[in-house]
C-alpha cells in the first residue's frame, strides 16, 4: 500500500499558477502520466505529466540537468512512445520520479534552484495544444464484473432466471477482452453489427445494434508483472499496479443477450473501448483510501482474498460522473448533461483482490496490461454506471433537459466520464475527461 508523504501536503503550491487554481484536476499533488505530442504534428509520441493546464514533457526533461539517479533513469524511460518500460521499473522508480517532479514544480524551487525552474518551464506544453495516444502497448485486457449493484440490475434485465450468478460473491469474475479496438479519449466508432434475437421472434437476425450502451469503469494499469506460475499475494497486489484511468466499455446489449451464454461477451464488447489519456498513480491516490468491508450476511472472501491491511484500507473513494451530449445538444451548443454520479467505494471487489485473483491460477501479468474494473454502480438507481440500468431497459427512459429521451444510445451521442477524489485535509485531484462518440452503422452495402 502507498503511504502519505510530502507530495500529498494540501498546503503545497506550484510556481505554475494554473496548478493552484481552485477546481483544477491537476494540482501539484496529482501528477498523472500520459503519452502525447503537439496536435497534428509529426513529433514523436512521448511521456508527459499533467500540471495545471500544461503537460510536462518528460523526454525533454530527461535531457536537462534537473534530475539524477533513479529519477533520471525513470524520466528517460518515459521518453519512449509507450510507457511499458517505465512501468516495468516498479514502485520505487515511480515514487522517486513523482517526488523529484513534485520538488521541481514546487513553489519553493524558485528560491532553491532558479535555473532548474527555468529549465522545467522550457519543458511545458499547453494541454490545449496536444493530442494523446494510448499510454502503453497493451498486451492483454481483462474486464471484470464486480459491482453487485450493477450485477443485480443487469441480471434482472438480461439473464434468463433474473439472478446474480452464484459465483459472483466468491470470485471476482472477468472475461478476456479485445485489445485492438481500445482507443484513447475522443474515440469515435461505428454502431456495431451483430446477431440478436428480437422479442417475439424464434430466430435471430443480423443487423446494426439497437441497444447500444456505455459502461462506467476504471482502467487499471499493471505496472511490474509476475512470472508465469507465480501468484501475487493480496498484501503485494498494489505493488503491481501503476495507476488508474477512466474506461468506457461500450456494450451492445441486444447482441450481448443472445451471445453471452456459455462463453461470455464477444461482438457485444469487441468493437470499441475508450480510455482517458491520464493515468492517476496509486501514489497520488494514497489519501483517498478507505476501509474495505463486506455486508455481514454475505459470504466473506476466501483466505487468499482477505487480509487485515486490506480490511483497513483496501477500498478507494473515487467519485465518478457520466454526462451525455446528444447531436441536438451539440448543434445548440448546450453543454453535456449529467445523468448519474457514483463512487468506486461501493465496489464489491477491490483492485487488489482483482489483481491477486487474476494471478491465483499462475497467470502472468505484464507491464501495461489493462484491467477494466467492471461497471461501477452504486446502491441507488441514480448511481447506475450504464444507461440500460438507468433507463431499466427502456421501461423508464432518461429524460434530458432539451426534451429528448434516451433508453439506449443514438447515433451522434457522445458520452463523457469525469472522475475525482476529495477528502477533508487534502487537495482535490481529478482524472480529466474520457469521452467518445457513436457514429452511424455502416449501410448494408458498405458492411
Ligand atoms: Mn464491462
Amino acid at each position: 500500500m502507498r503511504t502519505i508523504d510530502r507530495t500529498h501536503d494540501a498546503a503545497a503550491t506550484s510556481w505554475l499558477a494554473s496548478a493552484n487554481t481552485v477546481g483544477t484536476d491537476f494540482p501539484i499533488q496529482n501528477l498523472p502520466f500520459s503519452v502525447f505530442r503537439r496536435a497534428v504534428s509529426r513529433e514523436a509520441l512521448r511521456g508527459g505529466v499533467a500540471i495545471g493546464g500544461e503537460v510536462l514533457d518528460l523526454a525533454a526533461l530527461g535531457r536537462t540537468q534537473c534530475l539524477d539517479g533513479l529519477a533520471l533513469q525513470a524520466a528517460r524511460a518515459c521518453a519512449a512512445p509507450v510507457l511499458n518500460d517505465f512501468f516495468a521499473l516498479g514502485p520505487a522508480a515511480w515514487r522517486t520520479l513523482r517526488g523529484a517532479l513534485f520538488d521541481l514544480l514546487h513553489e519553493g524551487a524558485v528560491a532553491r534552484s532558479p535555473s532548474n525552474v527555468e529549465a522545467v518551464r522550457d519543458c511545458l506544453v499547453p494541454q490545449s495544444d496536444v493530442e494523446h495516444a494510448l499510454p502503453v502497448r497493451i498486451g492483454d485486457y481483462t474486464d471484470f464484473y464486480t459491482s453487485i449493484h450493477h450485477a443485480r440490475t443487469i441480471s434482472r434485465l438480461l439473464s434468463p432466471n433474473g439472478e446474480v450468478p452464484r459465483n459472483f460473491q466468491w470470485v471476482p469474475t472477468a472475461y478476456h477482452g479485445r485489445v485492438s479496438s481500445i482507443g484513447v479519449a475522443g474515440q469515435q466508432f461505428r454502431r456495431p453489427y451483430g446477431q440478436a434475437l428480437r422479442d417475439g421472434s424464434s430466430t435471430p437476425e443480423y443487423g446494426p445494434c439497437r441497444q447500444l450502451d456505455y459502461e462506467l469503469e476504471l482502467g487499471i494499469y499493471v505496472g511490474a508483472g509476475n512470472a508465469l506460475g507465480e501468484r501475487i499475494a493480496l498484501s503485494r497486489a498494489e505493488d503491481h499496479v501503476f495507476g488508474i484511468s477512466l474506461l468506457n466499455d461500450w456494450s451492445a446489449r441486444d447482441i450481448q443477450a443472445w451471445e453471452m451464454a456459455p462463453l461470455g461477451p464477444f461482438h457485444a464488447k469487441n468493437f470499441a473501448t475508450t480510455v482517458s489519456p491520464w493515468i492517476v498513480t496509486m501514489d497520488a491516490l494514497a489519501p483517498y483510501r478507505q476501509p474495505w468491508s463486506r455486508p455481514a450476511a454475505d459470504p466473506q472472501p476466501l483466505p487468499y482474498l482477505e487480509s487485515e491491511s486490506h480490511r483497513a484500507e483496501g477500498a478507494l473513494d473515487i467519485r465518478l460522473e457520466v454526462s451525455i451530449e446528444t447531436r441536438r445538444m451539440r448543434d445548440a451548443r448546450v453543454p453535456p448533461e449529467p445523468m448519474s454520479r457514483t463512487t468506486f467505494h461501493h465496489h464489491y471487489w477491490s483492485i487488489a483482490q482483482m489483481v491477486t485473483h487474476h494471478t491465483a491460477g499462475g497467470c502472468n501479468l505484464q507491464p501495461g496490461d489493462l484491467l477494466g474494473s467492471g461497471t461501477i454502480s452504486g446502491p441507488e438507481p441514480a448511481e447506475a454506471g450504464a444507461l440500460m440500468e438507468l433507463a431499466l431497459a427502456g421501461r423508464k427512459p432518461v429524460q434530458l433537459g432539451n426534451g429528448e429521451r434516451r433508453s439506449f444510445l443514438e447515433d451522434g451521442d457522445a458520452i463523457f466520464f469525469r472522475g475525482w477524489c476529495e477528502r477533508e485535509g487534502f487537495r482535490r485531484i481529478g482524472f480529466g475527461v474520457n469521452h467518445g462518440m457513436v457514429l452511424p452503422a455502416l449501410s448494408e452495402a458498405e458492411a
